[in-house]
């Protein structure tokens, strides 16, 4: 079985809401890269990658001349001949290979008529339980809905989530106003769901005082972790020294030479393993043994989905011996998908593991071609922006934070 065409096609899916975050903001929709990777035997594997508001097509396009005539198969080989670490100094491709990996996983296991995860070991779990994920919202510039700004606004909209989905685990997307009234909208959301689990991660944008001052101040709630704080291993190591509750990273710890660091010189006690960050779903299988061993806490990371990324963190997911927290996922801020069936549908906070062979989702070529063109019309966007701070960038650590008290609604394009 051979390699015998590559395809990427971006588009563009809205979001309930523009979400803000510590660097930026996403503007009210997911720019993706969808990935098609075909053989001469005539299956297509399915890949995705993101690209902070930008096309990624073109890298795609580039890659073409690596990938026809390779075997899809030899998953150990892509990696060198993708993102060799030392020729990757001048072009990092992990996330790129990530997509490909998808692709050729979702290959292999067609061919095989498997799902995945019976590739990475097997499900040890047929469905995996998400988290809240609750960010501060700018209001919808079509109508001026859907705003999230103040502790009674999280609120409402979490009650309104934990109905709709059933999550009990809530992560709060921080970093974006002062880390006092974060404080305030984060014990808010515990007075709120006192029997619930919850975790907040500010992108690593405060200091290591502030992150000490915050972190005394949650430390009598139902905290999974207090999630990059701060920013670097050391920054980390410090805190962690003097706080009474675990941290993660999705940030300082997103390869091996970083795991290993940690593991020589502890400075987070839970990683959060993301698909693509890792260049795939098996370097994820790979750092979670690893994490088994040294026993460090593992969680699935989200860094923005539609529903094909989202398939290789349910395989990653039911396959983790030692997954015991709630996975992230954007997934339910989107408005639509672009796989058959439409959006993967939660139950009691939980979403089900694929079992058709490879990720066992496929392309809606109709919605495919529908959110091209609302690519093409909308363009690209600077994910590490904020459309009503013109000029704004955080530095680390931040003291620019967004004033709490405005209420102005974008005029961002829909
Ligand atoms: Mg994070």
């Amino acid at each position: 079985m051979k390699i015998s065409d590559v395809r990427a096609t971006t588009v563009t899916v809205p979001l309930e809401a523009p979400l803000r975050h510590g660097n930026g903001c996403h503007w009210g929709r997911f720019v993706r890269t969808v990935v098609e990777v075909e053989t001469d035997t005539g299956l297509v594997g399915l890949g995705e990658m993101g690209g902070g508001g930008e096309s990624s097509e073109a890298v795609f396009r580039g890659l073409k001349s690596y990938l026809v005539g390779r075997d899809p198969r030899r998953l150990e080989e892509l990696r060198f001949l993708i993102a060799n670490p030392t020729a990757s100094l001048y072009n990092n491709r992990t996330q790129i290979l990530a997509a490909i990996e998808f692709a050729c996983l979702d290959i292999v296991g067609q061919a095989w008529g498997v799902p995945i995860s019976e590739i990475l070991g097997g499900r040890l779990r047929d469905a995996v339980p998400f988290a809240t994920y609750l960010f501060f919202r700018y209001p919808r510039p079509q109508d001026g809905a859907g705003e999230v700004r103040t502790p009674e606004q999280l609120v409402e909209y979490a009650r309104r989530e934990k109905g709709e989905f059933g999550f009990t685990t809530h992560k709060l997307k921080g970093g974006v106003f002062p880390p006092a009234y974060e404080l305030e909208c984060y014990r808010a959301l515990a007075a709120a769901f006192p029997r619930d689990q919850l975790r907040f991660d500010p992108n690593c944008l405060w200091s290591v005082e502030e992150g000490l001052r915050f972190a005394r101040g949650i430390e009598d709630l139902n905290n999974d972790y207090l999630e990059d704080p701060v920013f670097g291993l050391n920054g980390m190591r410090w805190l962690r020294q003097k706080i009474r509750l675990p941290l993660a990273t999705n940030t300082v710890v997103v390869n091996f030479e970083q795991l290993a660091a940690n593991v020589l010189h502890p400075a987070v006690d839970v990683i959060l393993l993301d698909t693509t960050f890792w260049g795939g779903i098996r370097p994820c299988v790979k750092a979670a043994s690893l994490c088994e061993a040294f026993q460090l806490g593992i969680s699935v990371h989200s860094s923005g989905e539609l529903g094909i990324q989202l398939a290789t963190m349910l395989h990653l997911g039911a396959v983790l011996p030692n997954l015991t927290f709630a996975a992230d996922a954007h997934y339910h801020h989107l408005t639509d998908d672009i796989i058959e069936g439409g959006k993967l549908r939660y139950q009691d906070g939980s979403l089900r593991v694929p079992t058709e062979p490879g990720l066992g989702v496929k392309l809606n070529r109709q919605k495919l071609a529908e959110y091209r063109e609302l690519y093409r019309r909308l363009g690209p966007y600077p994910y590490d922006q904020d459309p009503l701070r013109p000029g704004w960038t955080p530095t680390i650590p931040n003291t620019r934070w967004a004033d709490p008290h405005d209420a102005r609604v974008t005029k961002i394009p829909v």
